[in-house]
């Protein structure tokens, strides 16, 4: 008696729970095939501010040049109109830019949070160059948020460190492309896999430089589509890059 009153109490919830499982596999499965738009697989629960970074490249326009190192509200980005640029950028292949969410409980990231709290409607401050590698030197991975953060601080920490240090640069693009499987963290991973290959082939390391291509093409078949898939340009670079790899050329392809 009292064991069918419990199940009769309980079921209800373990229907809504086991309901909300199978909805969020099937949600998986769809983002992983390609098929559920870029504005759905940006999650934004559990974030408190997004970092827009820019690698430093010499065919980087100004316009996207000028906006590496802006952080944003969450309801900044949400809005319709979003662009993390003032402006529009002016090369005919898009400059690459991404767009990393945090918690940022470590010290450092809360005072960011706090002055872009400050900014009132404005809804986003910018950040010098040197105050994002304090931001990522900071003790981010004893902060309550290290594991909701972890992919993002290596995405900022490789594309602050491309110039200066590129062990710390290419491990850590190393690192999103092996660990990136969440849906929040999809949109990083075709950043990763270009500017590895570039470094790769910078540092004249082209046997890797392959392999990493190799993997690309496996990860992003181009029988499929996706928000995070590359564009019809990012797979002409890795194209191009390819057959200058395999002829034995120097590298002339950025992104
Ligand atoms: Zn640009």
């Amino acid at each position: 008696m009292f064991e069918s009153f419990e199940f009769t109490a309980v079921s209800p919830y373990l229907v809504a729970i086991l309901g909300l499982v199978v909805v969020w596999q099937y949600y998986q499965i769809q983002v992983m095939a390609g098929r559920v738009l870029a504005v759905d697989i940006f999650d934004r629960s559990g974030i408190r501010m997004y970092i827009y970074v820019v690698p430093e490249d010499d065919d980087c326009c100004e316009v996207c040049s000028a906006a590496n190192g802006r952080v944003f509200l969450p309801s900044h980005v949400a809005k319709k109109e979003f662009s993390p640029l003032t402006g529009t950028c002016r090369r005919p292949v898009p400059c690459l830019g991404i767009l990393v969410g945090l918690y940022g409980g470590w010290l450092e990231a809360r005072g960011v949070v706090e002055r872009l709290r400050e900014s009132g409607k404005k809804g986003w401050i910018q950040l010098s160059v040197e105050e994002l590698r304090v931001l990522v030197n900071g003790q981010w991975e004893m902060s309550i948020s290290a594991e909701t953060d972890r992919i993002g601080v290596h995405t900022l920490e490789a594309v602050c460190y491309e110039k200066i240090n590129q062990v710390v640069s290419t491990t850590g693009y190393r690192f999103v492309i092996n660990e990136a499987k969440e849906v929040r963290h999809l949109l990083l991973l075709v950043p990763a896999y270009l500017r590895l290959v570039l470094l790769l082939v910078r540092s004249g390391e082209k046997e890797e430089a392959l392999n990493v291509i190799e993997r690309f093409e496996s990860r992003f078949p181009t029988r499929r589509r996706g928000p995070h898939f590359p564009t019809r340009e990012q797979r002409n670079i890795m194209k191009t890059r390819k057959s200058l790899l395999l002829e034995g050329q120097p590298e002339h392809v950025s992104a």
